[in-house]
């Protein structure tokens, strides 16, 4: 929270249902500034899109961060339009180029079961599945660190490595620690691999190890990768906070979200904990192209993206009411989406969800 409880949001809404789900991820945005007394100062950017690339021949203007300016947050959509874009010039062009800039090295995403969301794991009920996976999202595996010799020919030979700091490592150990510090249970489990990955993984446990010393109040264990990836079909329910390399972590932070129901309620944070540079919010999905243009994707990542925002910037009782609004309308047949086996469109959501706070 600021002193002046004035929050400066650049809006991007970026291709496909992208366009759709942020005007209520904004509309909701805006009930709950006037229910809790904050003022949002919004602008809204056509840019990190494909309609911008056809117009311009690049995904942002090169003086974008000039034209973002001095923001607390960015309040994403989607990007990707594949039949004019190829997918690897669209989010080159915008999303890491975000990532890299306002150093972004934390993905964090919930994995919660909603109520009205089908859960594909057979007896879970809402309030069963609650935990976080937070990935480290700028160094480890991917890195461009690698040679290819002697290509198309018998010889043939390539190698990639995988490039771990002790301050990257730390950074983001530090700040799942200290998430798990400010929940109930306290609990931090941390993804490895350091039977089969000999020289990078133990590194990693040892930081754990090293930062756990840190936080006497958290308990914590690890995993092998295989073996979490496993639990969290079998056991969601033991987790709480989960952290987790790069690669690891990219592929938790798409399965936990897929153990508690449909791609459209999931929401994500890029976050730069240090506050020296502005986070980025955004739902999980993609801009949809399949459903995009008729009104009928589901808002609810968008909306619960915006609440995690407001989380961010201090603003934890507007970030309870929204969520306690998404649940209120989730829980009736009328409030959902298609993808929910509902009859709302994407603005009947937003809005009631927007009336509920
Ligand atoms: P990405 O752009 O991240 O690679 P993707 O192309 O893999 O994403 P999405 O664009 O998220 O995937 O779409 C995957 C499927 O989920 C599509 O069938 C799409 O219609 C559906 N979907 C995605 N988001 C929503 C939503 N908000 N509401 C309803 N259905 C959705
Ligand atoms: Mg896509």
């Amino acid at each position: 929270m600021n002193a002046s409880r004035r929050y400066s949001i650049a809006v991007i809404p970026g291709d496909g249902i992208g366009k759709e789900v942020m005007p209520e991820g904004v509309r909701v945005l805006e009930a709950a500034a006037r229910r809790f007394g904050f003022a949002l100062d919004l602008q809204w950017h056509d840019f990190a899109s494909c309609d911008y690339y056809l117009k311009h021949g690049e995904m942002m203007p090169q003086d974008w961060k000039a034209r973002i300016g001095k923001v607390d947050a960015l309040f994403f959509g989607a990007v990707g339009w594949p039949d004019t874009v190829p997918d690897h010039v669209s989010l080159w062009g915008s999303l890491l180029q975000f990532r890299r800039e306002y150093d972004q090295y934390v993905n964090l995403r919930p994995v919660r079961l909603m109520p009205g969301v089908p859960c594909p794991l057979a007896g879970r009920k809402p309030g069963d599945i609650d935990f976080w996976v937070v990935r480290e999202n700028t160094e480890g595996e991917y890195s461009a660190v690698g040679g290819h010799m002697f290509p198309g020919t018998e010889r043939e030979i390539v190698m990639q490595e995988t490039v771990m700091t002790r301050f990257g490592v730390d950074r983001v150990l530090r700040y799942a620690f200290d998430l798990a510090s400010k929940r109930e249970r306290g609990h931090l489990t941390s993804a490895t691999k350091s039977n089969g990955i000999a020289i990078t993984m133990p590194f990693w446990d040892q930081r754990v190890e090293a930062i756990a010393a840190e936080f006497p109040g958290v308990t914590h264990d690890k995993y092998h990768i295989d073996i979490l990836t496993a639990q969290f079909v079998l056991n969601p329910q033991r987790f709480d906070v989960v952290v987790a390399s790069n690669l690891f972590g990219d592929i938790l932070s798409d399965l936990g979200p897929a153990c508690t129901g449909t791609i459209g309620v999931a929401p994500s944070g890029n976050i730069n904990p240090d506050g020296t540079h502005p986070s980025l919010f955004e739902p999980v999905h993609g801009s949809a192209p399949d459903i995009a243009g008729k009104g009928i994707a589901n808002p609810v990542g968008q909306i619960w993206s915006a609440a995690m925002m407001l989380e961010h910037l201090g603003e934890a009782e507007a970030a309870a009411a929204i969520m306690a609004a998404i649940e209120a309308v989730l829980s009736t047949p009328a409030g959902r989406t298609g993808d929910l086996g509902g009859s709302a469109n994407t603005r009947d959501c937003g809005k009631a969800i927007a009336e509920s706070i």
